[in-house]
């Protein structure tokens, strides 16, 4: 299977390069224009990598990345205009696999790529959750218990990962929203509408099924 790129970067004229010759180099990519565009396509899911520009529009490449690191450990190469030393060690403390300052080579970005992609596989033990009786393949994207397979749609996986990545920590629909669906004008009913779904599919699982409790007043929060 050909590996799936999310390129976020705001530069069009790069972007478009960027994103040619690494299909030429057998990646699929989605170019995103903005840090909320970004987010979207990293929480959608299905991404293998990321290659991350700091300087975006709409916000810091290293907010994004912080808090996709907060429940995700894809792997993220982060170019970025900026030589600094402080900028690049920020990059690699928040959890950066690799860093490439502008300009790079097509070549050099294609050979970090692979570099990443392979010190990632095979998928080690920490992209299992377990919660319970629950288990979060998030390699695959994929949600069990015992023999129960739960059918998730993508946003309803992304919740439940992200509950399942910090068990008995509180979301509030705010982070829930900003998180999974990149955004924080939608509204929070539709956190409560996925909440209540998901609570219905992990009652089918077999004990001791976790439970998302509602912490009135804050948000959400998954308990083994
Ligand atoms: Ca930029």
């Amino acid at each position: 299977m050909r590996p799936h790129l999310a390129l976020i970067e705001d530069e069009p004229d790069f972007a478009l390069m960027c994103r040619s010759y690494l299909e030429r180099a057998g990646f699929v990519v989605t170019w995103a224009m903005d840090a909320r565009a970004g987010k979207s396509v990293l929480y959608e899911g299905g991404v293998d990598l990321a290659v991350l520009d700091l300087g975006l529009p709409d916000g810091s490449g290293l907010e994004l990345l912080r808090a996709l690191r907060s429940t995700s450990r894809l792997p993220v190469i982060v170019v970025s205009g900026r030589a600094a030393e402080a900028d690049r060690v920020a990059g690699l403390e928040i959890g950066a696999d690799d860093y490439l300052v502008k300009p790079f080579s097509q070549r050099e970005l294609v050979a970090r790529i692979h570099a990443v992609l392979r010190r990632s596989q095979p998928p080690d033990a920490a992209t299992v959750l377990q919660v319970g009786s629950l288990r979060v393949d998030t390699a695959a994207r994929q949600a069990s218990g015992g023999e129960v397979h739960l059918v998730l749609r993508p946003k309803e996986y992304a919740l439940l990962e992200m509950l399942a990545a910090a068990p008995g920590r509180v979301f509030s629909a705010a982070q829930v929203l900003e998180r999974i669906w990149g955004s924080s004008w939608q509204q929070p009913a539709t956190v409560v509408e996925h909440v209540y779904r998901l609570r219905g599919k992990l009652a089918d699982l077999p004990p001791p099924a976790p439970r998302i409790t509602t912490v009135r007043g804050y948000g959400y929060r998954l308990d083994p």
